[in-house]
């Protein structure tokens, strides 16, 4: 049996190296960047307007002149202008360039315009009003390293440099399998000793959402039948997560099966609830998750191990995450407690209230839950106002 700890550190010292694909600038939301991105042009690549009104001469305008003779008008998307003398101005639109010999906007909020003639009447204030050429980024210069997760942000800056298709990251093909003979399709009418499977629909959800592609299966618990299937499974897929057959019970096949196949055991169980029968494993091309059937066990075990190992394989390590315990909390078994909290930000803290539920089989339990509040195992009463680690899953 291994610490929580001890388990996090196994998994991290046993991340894949991911190969990169080139998906299109569409498909790149969600996904890990495995290219550096630099500017193609100075951003903005020229002196642009900020406001709509007149451009002039800031010179003349600080000497105190108040009237300009406007030449023409500088529209957004036409080549830039240029004042044929110092004294006029242009009148000048937002996203536009700054006509050549001018070097600020005063907008027209400020001014009344008569015959041609801009008068400058209103509040100017200290700005410039202009966004200057390369002030957000130098031609060259570097705006994201590989292991950022694109975002709607990120999408917006790949776009503007001009990155139709992107560089990212390959995720392991996975395959998700539920064992246990008590399993029914999710279409079928279960027998009362029969239960629909949901953790396989859980994980495979879990994972489409962190880009991975995905397979399920469903094995009986029979030794035979597991080493002939996942040893075919093993043959395809990188990421193989289990669900079920972990544990101490007559039917739980799943670890000597798994080490039969030559997948080596780099740690079975850990001294944690839910989830202490987890086993975890690698061989070759191959890791294996081997997650207790328990659906909040399943669910808890994939984002406190599986989801760090899948971030930090990709180059984007998941950022330490905590939250204040809202109410007191009794936990004595010397292990270390996942606690379903519900969190709510108050004042800028974030309060994890305990959610009660029915144990680790309690899934309808996590509809009203954000995540789990790691509780160390060392300490047995949890004081209100302390901060502990929160690994959420929404
Ligand atoms: P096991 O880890 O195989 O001992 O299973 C522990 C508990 O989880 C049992 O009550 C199983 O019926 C349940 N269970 C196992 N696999 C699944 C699944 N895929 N979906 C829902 N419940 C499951
Ligand atoms: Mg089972």
């Amino acid at each position: 049996m291994v610490s929580v700890a001890e388990a996090e550190k196994v998994i991290l010292d046993h991340r894949f190296m991911p190969r990169a694909e080139s998906v299109l600038l569409a498909h790149a939301h969600g996904r890990v960047l495995a290219e550096q991105i630099r500017a193609d042009r100075d951003l903005p690549p020229v002196d642009r307007a900020t406001m709509d009104g007149i451009a002039l001469a800031a010179e003349h305008f600080k000497k105190g002149q108040r009237e300009f003779a406007i030449e023409g008008i500088q529209a957004a998307g036409q080549p830039q202008l240029a004042l044929t003398s110092q004294e006029n101005c242009y009148e000048v639109m937002t996203g536009a360039s700054l006509p050549l010999g001018t070097d600020q906007v005063i907008p027209y909020e400020a001014i009344a315009i008569e015959n041609k003639i801009a008068k400058i009447g209103g509040e100017v204030g200290k700005g410039m009003n202009v966004h200057a050429r390369g002030s957000d980024a130098r031609k060259g210069e570097i705006l994201m390293q590989p292991g950022f997760k694109i975002s709607p942000a990120e999408i917006a800056l790949l776009a503007s440099v001009g990155k139709s298709k992107v560089n990212v990251y390959k995720t392991p093909l996975a395959a998700v399998i539920a064992t246990g003979d008590e399993l029914v399709e999710v279409n079928h009418l279960p027998l009362p000793h029969q239960i629909r499977k949901s953790n396989s629909y859980a994980l495979a959800a879990a994972l489409d959402e962190l880009g991975c592609k995905v397979e399920c299966f469903h094995l009986i618990d029979d030794t035979a039948v597991l080493k002939e299937k996942i040893r075919e499974i093993l043959e395809t897929y990188e990421l193989v997560i289990l669900s079920g057959g972990v544990s101490k019970g007559k039917f739980d096949f799943v670890p000597p099966v798994l080490e039969s196949l030559g997948v080596k055991k780099l740690f079975h169980q850990i001294s944690q609830r839910p989830g202490k029968p987890m086993w975890f494993g690698q061989s070759g091309k191959n890791t294996v998750f081997a997650l207790p059937g328990n659906p909040v066990s399943t669910f808890m075990c994939f984002y406190r191990y599986v989801k760090p190992w899948l971030m930090a394989g990709l180059g984007c390590a998941l950022k330490n995450q905590s939250a204040i315990l809202a109410t007191d909390f009794t936990f004595s078994p010397p292990l270390s407690y996942f606690l379903q909290v519900k969190t709510q930000n108050e004042n800028g803290r974030l309060m994890a209230y305990p959610i009660g539920g029915g144990g680790s089989g309690d899934f309808a339990n996590l509809k009203e839950v954000d995540g789990f509040l790691e509780l160390p195992l060392e300490e047995n009463d949890f004081k209100r106002g302390n901060v502990f680690p929160f690994h959420p899953f929404r």
